[in-house]
């Protein structure tokens, strides 16, 4: 039976791309009890298709990519988090790659698509569709190297513990049921979003909003939970879960047909099929709403697309489709809006800092104000990087101070 360490310097929960990128921040200060509850593969990040948004092509700039997402936020967002992400996003993204991910490439150069609501070709994408598994796959290797990180899966962690006011460690429910107390001077929440509070949803099965519930009980600060983004997208088959159909798919010119087999979205927005994510996914339940059906559905059409090239660019996508015998690259893919994203959550600044002491917040859990009422397509992997490692320089220097004050109380006056 595998044991967990009662006491460590930092408690990572969740091993998403937030969870990670902020224990490879850690490492250099501290031992890193990074935790799951399940394995360490089951995340949301694991199931990210699309890509991750970086200004970085020939054609693009920050400022275009800042403003983008400040559009798509329907001018709610917190303008320096957007500032932060963009501005800071290329040398993230550098440093994934040193790390070794393999973003998809023409020879040599990096490959950028287009999704809903940009307005240049800035998604970064890996292995056509599994972004996510690939960035996640990088960051968990990288920290398989730093002897200061200790693994531990099927850890459910239940409640934060205080002492005087301040975090002190976290309340955990291993595989057996037993429960365990794990101390630390600081813990950060990377527990992911509340897909799963909804009938409908794109999220994987841990996605219950635990990290909201723990840190709403000890007392912090939780905002913005009205902004819940619906995909527009979702595979509708009844009775299976509501796998993603990505908006890269649009990207590559995939059209909305109603069940008159019209094509809809000119007539909603300029721009189309690539129009902000709240607007598309009105679009759809309107369509279904006025064409009476038992089962309305909306469908996404590629066929104009080679079928080398759909398999080639949308392998997962492709499979998976098959396996409910929708072969993509001829029929048309029944698809409805579905639960996908948390604007909302715990309430930090901009690095990551909750108002309660020695608690921090990075990735979809987490609150700055960066998305706004809406997130562009693809910045929430990005999020996970920019945040979650500002969020380990904040939890570094947090121990740090707590040293440099332990030191000083020690210190003897010199005898006059
Ligand atoms: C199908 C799908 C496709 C997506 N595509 C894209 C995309 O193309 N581009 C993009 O930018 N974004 C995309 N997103 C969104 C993006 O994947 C997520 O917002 C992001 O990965 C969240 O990362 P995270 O680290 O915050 O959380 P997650 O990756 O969800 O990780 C959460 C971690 O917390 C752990 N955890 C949760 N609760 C507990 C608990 N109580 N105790 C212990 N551990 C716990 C989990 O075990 C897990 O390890 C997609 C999301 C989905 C669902």
């Amino acid at each position: 039976m595998k044991s967990i360490p009662r006491e460590t310097d930092f408690i990572v929960v969740g091993a998403g791309v937030a969870g990670l990128r902020a224990a490879i921040e850690l490492a250099e200060a501290g031992r890193v009890l990074v935790l799951a509850k399940r394995e360490l593969s089951e995340s949301a990040t694991q199931y990210a298709q699309g890509g991750i948004a970086v200004a970085l092509s020939d054609e693009d700039d920050i400022g275009l990519h800042l403003q983008d997402t400040l559009d798509a936020g329907d001018g709610l967002c917190n303008p320096e988090a957007a500032r932060i992400l963009v501005e800071e996003g290329p040398e993230r993204i550098q440093e994934l790659i040193d790390w070794g991910t393999a973003f998809d490439r023409h020879g040599t150069k990096l490959t950028f698509t287009r999704e809903g609501a940009h307005s240049r070709s800035r998604v970064l994408h890996a292995h056509g569709d599994s972004t996510g598994r690939e960035i996640g796959r990088a960051l968990y290797s990288k920290a398989r190297t730093l002897s200061n990180i200790t693994f531990s899966d099927f850890e459910f962690s239940t409640d934060l513990s205080l002492h005087d006011e301040h975090v002190a460690g976290i309340e955990l429910i291993d595989q057996s049921g037993g429960t365990h107390h794990a101390s630390a001077s600081a813990v950060l929440l990377a527990t992911g979003g509340i897909g799963q509070v909804y009938s409908e949803t794109t999220n994987p099965p841990i996605a219950t909003g635990d990290g909201v519930a723990m840190a709403f009980r000890a007392g912090a600060e939780i905002s913005d939970m009205e902004f819940v983004q619906f995909h527009p997208t979702a595979l509708y088959v009844r009775n299976a879960p509501r796998f993603l159909i990505s908006e890269a798919l649009r990207g590559e010119r995939a059209q909305l047909r109603n069940m008159e087999m019209l094509r809809f979205m000119p007539k909603y927005h300029e721009m189309a099929e690539l129009a902000p994510r709240d607007v598309v996914a009105r679009a759809i339940v309107h369509e279904m709403e006025i064409i009476p059906a038992r089962d309305p559905v909306v469908y996404l059409d590629l066929t104009h697309l080679s079928a080398e090239r759909i398999k080639s660019r949308f392998p997962r996508i492709y499979d998976t489709c098959m396996k409910y015998n929708i072969d993509i690259t001829t029929d048309m893919i029944p698809i409805r809006p579905a639960a996908h994203y948390a604007m909302g959550g715990v309430r930090t600044d901009l690095q990551g800092k909750t108002n309660l002491p020695g608690l921090f917040a990075a990735g979809e859990v987490a609150a700055t104000g960066v998305h706004g009422a809406n997130r562009l397509a693809s910045n929430s992997l990005l999020e996970g990087v920019v945040f979650g490692a500002r969020a380990g320089a904040a939890m570094r220097e947090s121990l740090r101070a707590a040293k440099d004050r332990t030191r000083s109380n020690c210190i003897t006056p010199a005898p006059i």
